[in-house]
Parts: C-alpha cells; sequence; structure tokens
C-alpha cells in the first residue's frame, strides 16, 4: 500500500476502504478485492477481511440446519447410564439443574448461559439479520443491532468446547457404570459442526456493505435525510480523530464517544480503562486461581467410600486409567491455559506501562493465541456438570462437585473479560510511535482540510 491511498476525501471525509488494524492500529486501505482474497495489516498481518464467494446463501443454510439440530438438543437426552440395576438419564439441561440443587447456582446458570442461552442467541441474531437483509421486511436499523450483537456475543457459545468435555465426561464414566449414547448426542455433534461451518463462511464486512447499502435504500423510502452522526462527507463540524470502529472496523473521523456512521456502535480511539480493567480481572483471576486449585472439584462416592478430587487429582486418575491422550488435553485446557494466559496478559500489561517498544509483533500473536484458547479451559467445568447429572444412585454412586469448580470457572471467565477489556493496540501506542498522528496531519494538509 503506497502513502498516497491514504488520502482524506474532499471536505475532510475518510474513505470507506480505510481501516484500521484492530490488533495494532496501523491506519491502511483495503486492497481492491474479488471472492477468495484476504486482505491482511500489512504490519502484523491481521486479517483484515476474508472475502467469501457465498456470503449469505451458505451461512443461512447452515443457520437453519442449526437451529434444527439446536431444537432437538434441548428437547432429547443425549447420555444414558445404568449401574446398581439403577437408571439415569441427562438432557443439556440437567447438569445445570443437578449444580443448582448442590448450592452451586451461579456456576449452573453459566454452563446454561455458554451451552444453551447464547448459541442461541448467536444462531438466532446471525438468522435474523442474513434473513432480514434478503426479505427487507426488517428495518436496517434493527438489523444492525443486531449483527452487532452477534459479534459481541461470539466468544461465549461453546458448544464445541462443550463436546470435548463430553468426551472427558464419557470417558470417566465408563469406569463408573455402562454408558449409553442417547440421540441428541448426535445432533449436539450437528449443531457444532454447522455452527462452525457458518461462522467460518459468515463474511462480517460483507454483512455490513449490505446493512449500509439496506438503510440508504430504506431511509430513501421513507424519504429520511440522514442523520448529521450518519455521514460526515459534507465536512465534519469538529475536525475530530480518525476512530477506528471496533464493532465493523469502519474508520471514523470522531471525537471520543460518537457513534460509528455504518454500524452505529459507539466509538472509542482506544477500549476504555483498558489497562485498569485488564489488570483489575486479572488481579481477581490469581486469586481465584489458588482455591481452583487447591480445592476439590469433585466429590466421587463408590460403594461408601468417598474419594475427593482436585483438578489436578482427576487429570492422575486419567492417568492412572491410561488414558494419556485425555490427560494431556485436560492438562492443557485447566492447568496451562489459565496459567498461561495470567503470566502472558501480566507480561503485556506490564511492558505497556514501562512503554516498552521490544517484540511488539511477537507480542501481538501472543495476544492471538490466548485469545483464541481461552475458552477451551471451560472443559473441565462442562465435564463436572456431566457427572454430577448423571451419577445419582444414592450410597452405590454418586457424584458431588465443590467449591473448586466455582472457583475454577471464575478464573476462565475473568481471564476471558481480561482479555476482552485489552487493547492490543496500546502496546504499539505505548513506545509513542508517532506515524498515526504525522500521516494524519499531512493528509489533511494534501487534502486542504484546516488544521
Ligand atoms: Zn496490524
Ligand atoms: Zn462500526
Amino acid at each position: 500500500m503506497s502513502d498516497d491511498a491514504l488520502k482524506l476525501q474532499p471536505g475532510g471525509g475518510v474513505p470507506d476502504v480505510w481501516r484500521e488494524c484492530p490488533d495494532c492500529g496501523l491506519l491502511t486501505t483495503l486492497p481492491r478485492m474479488r471472492p477468495g482474497f484476504v486482505a491482511e495489516c500489512p504490519r502484523c498481518s491481521k486479517t483484515l477481511w476474508r472475502m467469501r464467494r457465498t456470503p449469505f446463501p451458505f451461512p443461512i443454510t447452515c443457520g437453519i440446519a442449526a437451529v434444527m439440530f439446536y431444537a432437538y438438543t434441548i428437547v432429547a437426552p443425549f447420555l444414558e447410564i445404568s449401574a446398581y440395576g439403577r437408571f439415569q438419564l441427562a438432557r443439556i439441561e440437567t447438569g445445570p439443574d443437578q449444580l443448582r440443587l448442590q448450592g452451586f447456582a451461579l456456576l449452573g446458570l453459566l454452563v446454561l448461559g455458554v451451552t444453551v442461552i447464547m448459541p442461541g442467541i448467536k444462531l438466532g441474531l446471525m438468522l435474523f439479520t442474513l434473513l432480514g437483509l434478503e426479505s427487507r421486511f426488517v428495518s436496517a436499523r434493527l438489523l444492525k443491532l443486531a449483527f452487532r450483537w452477534h459479534e459481541r456475543v461470539g466468544p461465549w457459545a461453546m458448544v464445541d468446547v462443550y463436546l470435548l468435555g463430553f468426551l472427558v465426561a464419557y470417558t470417566r464414566l465408563t469406569a463408573i457404570a455402562s454408558v449409553d449414547l442417547d440421540t441428541a448426542l448426535y445432533s449436539l455433534i450437528g449443531l457444532m459442526v454447522m455452527m462452525a461451518a457458518a461462522e467460518a463462511a459468515l463474511d462480517s464486512e460483507a454483512v455490513w456493505r449490505a446493512l449500509d447499502v439496506a438503510e440508504q435504500h430504506s431511509d430513501e423510502r421513507h424519504h429520511r435525510p440522514p442523520a448529521e452522526s450518519d455521514y460526515a462527507f459534507e465536512g465534519p463540524t469538529t475536525p475530530g480523530d480518525l476512530v477506528g470502529c471496533h464493532t465493523c472496523h469502519l474508520v471514523n473521523r470522531a471525537d471520543h464517544g460518537d457513534r460509528c456512521r455504518r454500524c452505529h456502535g459507539v466509538l472509542h480511539t482506544r477500549k476504555p480503562n483498558s489497562v485498569v480493567r485488564s489488570w483489575a480481572y486479572l488481579v481477581a483471576a490469581v486469586a481465584l486461581y489458588v482455591p481452583a486449585n487447591m480445592y476439590p472439584v469433585l466429590h466421587v462416592t463408590q460403594l461408601a467410600k468417598t474419594q475427593n478430587f482436585t483438578i489436578m487429582g482427576g487429570i492422575v486418575e486419567l492417568v492412572d486409567y491410561g488414558l494419556w491422550p485425555l490427560a494431556i488435553l485436560v492438562f492443557v485446557a485447566s492447568i496451562t491455559i489459565p496459567l498461561l494466559k495470567l503470566l502472558t496478559l501480566g507480561y503485556m500489561l506490564v511492558q505497556i506501562q514501562l512503554r516498552n517498544g521490544d517484540h511488539l509483533l511477537g507480542r501481538t500473536r501472543a495476544f492471538r493465541v490466548i485469545d483464541f484458547i481461552g475458552r477451551w479451559s471451560m472443559i473441565d467445568v462442562f465435564m463436572i456438570s456431566i457427572l454430577v447429572a448423571l451419577v445419582r444412585f444414592g450410597q452405590f454412586a454418586n457424584i458431588r462437585t465443590d467449591i473448586g469448580a466455582p472457583a475454577f470457572a471464575s478464573v476462565v471467565v475473568l481471564t476471558m473479560f481480561a482479555v476482552i477489556a485489552f487493547d492490543p493496540r496500546l502496546m504499539w501506542d505505548a513506545p509513542r510511535v508517532e506515524y498515526l498522528q504525522t500521516g494524519t496531519e499531512a493528509d489533511d494538509a494534501a487534502a486542504g482540510v484546516p488544521a
């Protein structure tokens, strides 16, 4: 990309192809795109736009299939076990319900939230937006609101992680009782595959562009002049800063707290109070990391003999059964990932505060990794919810959870909040890289904008 590409429009408007890299804050322009092309940030290689060949029909088809699987998953049982002449079956909400009955209502709500409620909301918002765009009966402003929320709930829909938790629970159950897989398991797998396919095929940039066109058409139809805040092309009243939208990634000329001209989300130059908020979540997570690993997460009673398991104890038991791959999986998910997140994020926050400009690329990549892997730590929490749902055979065999489980779940959630609050662009800002300001002022002068 040449510097010439970064020219403001006459009057100071920001061209629609401008992008601020969400990871390093570099101001750049999207190249001419064709289906199948990928636009990357020239500095940190962050994917800015992956243009899909069929941005609408394929995600809609997958989404509709996912809704059918979802409906079946909610009503049907997915696992049955029998032991000591008795029989138990579990639906997806049985685990959260048992957690509530054992006095861990918030933990139950969390499991229900990320396995049932959030996937449902995410799926619903995606289909509402895409079908609304196709039908043209729904107001484009409402569709934009729906799609904004779709982008936000994304990381909290954890059907894929739940399935891995199921795998671990299943292996442990076979040691206690005879286990039968039930039909909802297959629909759960179908739901995961369809949601992943829809997600992979969804082209957010294409959706935002289509939503913008739909809104302009409806404004013309209703003879509504564009609101002053919608388009800054006529010449903004105040010069404002160049602010990349955090939701739709369009660059706006705006003041802190204005709304994006495309998605109408609130704009912030950087995530508000990012460092302080990240630290707060991180410190809380560190404080809970100790009880999460010290206190038992499971009490397993079998024939009047009770064993207590901490997270590490559960891993040792898997090793005792000879289930090395599962033991490694749980060790990585429950011990390594949370620790890695705490250390990496703490290191990055210190580096920002020290205004250190070393290894920026490496740190940005590390941030992407901890952002991607964070949710997989929930495997153990899901495993616990499945075990307590099924093993309820009185004094013969019984599994209860304990204070270690909510502490561990809190660590996972708090580190996820810490990563969401963290703004990686601050790492690049910290050593006072002045390219953004100088670039803008030079462009302003070239475009004839008064300072
Ligand atoms: Zn970048
Ligand atoms: Zn936006």
